[in-house]
């Protein structure tokens, strides 16, 4: 076992224990005599594991009747196009809250479709906050509401889920879905994009809201209509068949191990322990997001001393602790602690920090 513990914001960390029987089932799925790779996507082996895997989520999060479950390609991208174009009119208008990188791409794909409202911003102070409910200028007949639940980039996390009365709720919940409970039944559309929580890229998990099908625009591609995917209940094409069966496996390892709630528990621990390294530190590292709405899956923070920054992460490397340098756009550390990722490489990473702010402090 030479891992190394991976920071990665995605594709990130998967559980050990799913590698592992990813490799024990590698050559021979359950004496089918052949790897999932290899499977007809419609023979009853794989069918086996997608309804498996669809029913384990349903389960997880208990979605209610009356919602699909999709298996879609194309990235969380492709739905920043899917969503307008199967559930706003090109004359109608949708709401969206912006609160950084992803939400912003997705204004702007959304525009090539219908009418954007950008109903508040958090640009003014770098998005390090969220714009509280009241603030926002919503429009009276919206399609539907867009936000991006936890900003990977950024490190911006908005945890609520807000009461718009009947506009249905979309939102992007790729690096925190599964993380925390949610009640299903606001939303009108949840996507996530695989690599994160789910699995390996190559996959995007979407829970829609029936009703919200059968209304996509005319012009929308074959392959970008949720309904002909709903009705072939994922099958319309080849699916992604191992990213699938993976994601499954995921989804059995997070059952076992009490479900949502256990990992949101593990999750806040975990978060606890990297923000309380980072606030006691004397400012030798901060954090530039807002308390309430630090992200509890992609801890981004800086050095005190931003000359020091390539030594901390070279260091990290020498001691196992790998991909946390920020993105690009933001620069500084980040620190993706998705599911997968053990306790134990929170507490060896807070162990460096202490070591390193104490050598260089
Ligand atoms: N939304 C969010 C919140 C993301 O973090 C990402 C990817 N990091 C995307 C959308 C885009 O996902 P993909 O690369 O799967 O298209």
């Amino acid at each position: 076992m030479a891992k190394v513990y991976n920071f990665s914001a995605g594709p990130a960390v998967l559980p050990h224990e799913v590698l592992a029987t990813a490799q024990a089932e590698l050559l021979d799925w359950h004496g089918s005599g052949m790897s999932v790779m290899e499977m007809s996507h419609r023979g009853k082996e794989f069918m086996e594991i997608i309804h498996e895997a669809e029913q384990d989520l349903r389960e997880l999060l208990q979605v209610p009747a009356g919602y699909k479950v999709l298996f879609l390609q194309g990235g969380a991208s492709q739905q920043f196009s899917m969503v307008p174009l199967n559930l706003a009119p090109a004359d109608g208008v949708i709401d969206v809250l912006d609160t950084g990188h992803w939400s912003k791409l997705a204004i702007k794909e959304a525009k090539r479709y219908t009418n954007v409202n950008v109903v508040a911003s958090s640009s003014d102070r770098n998005y390090a906050y969220v714009p509280t409910v009241e603030s926002w200028q919503r429009s009276p007949n919206a399609a539907y509401f867009h936000y991006t639940s936890n900003e990977t980039i950024g490190g911006l996390q908005y945890s609520d889920i807000p009461e718009l009365g009947a506009t249905p709720l979309v939102c992007d919940m790729s690096s925190d879905f599964l993380s925390r409970e949610i009640d299903v039944s606001k939303f009108g559309l949840i996507y996530a994009g695989a690599q994160k929580n789910i699995g390996p890229s190559g996959l995007t998990v979407l829970i829609v809201r029936e009703d919200l099908l059968g209304h996509a625009q005319p012009q929308t591609p074959t392959m970008l209509n949720y309904q002909i995917h709903a009705d072939a209940d994922s099958m319309y094409n080849t699916p992604a068949t191992y990213p699938i069966y993976i994601a499954g496996l995921v989804f059995k390892w997070l059952k076992a191990r009490g479900g949502i709630k256990g990992i949101q528990a593990r999750n806040d621990e975990k978060a606890g322990l990297l923000y309380h390294a980072i606030d006691s530190s004397d400012g030798f590292y901060y954090s530039h997001i807002d308390a309430p709405y630090r992200s509890k899956m992609n801890v981004v923070f800086r050095l005190k001393d931003d000359a020091l920054e390539d030594v901390f992460l070279s260091e990290a490397k020498k001691n196992g602790l790998v991909q946390l340098k920020g993105h690009r756009s933001v620069g500084g550390m980040r620190a993706s602690i998705y599911n997968a990722m053990p306790i134990e490489g929170v507490k060896s990473l807070v162990h460096f920090m202490l070591d390193f702010a104490r050598q260089h402090g």
